[in-house]
């Protein structure tokens, strides 16, 4: 956990903001300058948010430092009952382990398969409970509504809590990150995604997932929400067995996140069972 509070650094660019805006108003300083520069740090501020990766928003996961040849795949957006039980056949013919970040309405849906994952010893995560497009407008409580509601969902399906979030579309607040900590879970981004929910062609998406791969790194993919290809087959398909692919042949391990960050059920987190 970063020992700079987000909360803080949002609340003093707004105070300082505020202040510009009163010695704007009590003619101290040219108006158009006070508002140029409130514009600017507003910006910031919202750019900050928007970035899946921005430390500033808080601490956050892309890769591990590790000399070992893993890389993490992730899979956002389910489960999906057409999709996952594909996606883990598909691990399992090429020996491959990945960490699923659940929603939780969806978890609630189609349970079987939430447990399916768990049994072919996948790791579940906590993609929040609605994943709504509001997430990172949220309050505090809200939020803590949202990463409560999936984790107890997730946690009664595996009988394991989850140990890594990740936000709807990456998109977070500051209000996000203490909460995280409070609950002992790790933000997670990624280091390559291949804008797999839109983009029509599997090579390009083949591509961002593979160039400058290296050992450590976090993927992002989607067994929910997959886009199509030309053929109108979802993409993930064509994708996915290409990546296993072409990891075996650089040598590099599919492994989920706890294997990644070296997360011990027993030593990590006293609430695992
Ligand atoms: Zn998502």
């Amino acid at each position: 956990m970063s020992k700079v509070d987000p909360r803080r650094v949002f609340q003093t660019m707004n105070l300082v903001d505020g202040l510009i805006g009163a010695a704007a108003a009590a003619h101290l300083m040219p108006l158009t300058q006070g508002l140029a520069w409130i514009g600017l740090t507003q910006v910031a501020l919202a750019g900050a948010c928007l970035c899946p990766r921005c430390r500033l928003v808080g601490p956050v996961l892309t890769r591990a430092a590790t000399a070992r040849p893993y890389i993490a795949l992730s899979f956002d957006d389910g489960p999906d009952p057409a999709l996952t039980p594909w996606t883990l056949k598909t691990l399992k013919q090429y020996g491959a382990k990945a960490s699923f970040f659940c929603i939780g309405t969806r978890a609630r849906l189609y349970r079987q398969d939430v447990m399916a994952i768990a049994r072919a010893g996948h790791s579940i995560e906590n993609h929040s409970d609605q994943h709504s497009y509001r997430f990172a407008f949220l309050g505090s409580r809200a939020l803590a509504r949202e990463i409560d509601a999936a984790q107890r969902t997730l946690e009664d399906l595996c009988g394991q809590a989850p140990r890594f979030f990740r936000a709807p579309f990456g998109f977070r607040n500051p209000w996000l990150a203490p909460l995280l900590a409070d609950r002992g879970l790790h933000y997670t981004a990624w280091a390559h995604r291949g804008f797999d929910t839109w983009n029509h062609d599997s090579d390009r998406v083949q591509s961002r997932l593979t160039r400058d791969l290296k050992p450590g790194d976090i993927l992002l993919l989607h067994d929910g929400h997959s886009g199509r290809d030309r053929q109108n087959r979802p993409i993930i398909h064509t994708v996915l067995p290409q990546l296993l692919q072409e990891l075996q042949k650089r040598g590099l391990t599919a492994v989920d996140l706890p294997t990644l960050f070296d997360l011990s059920p027993s030593t990590a987190d006293p609430r695992l069972r």
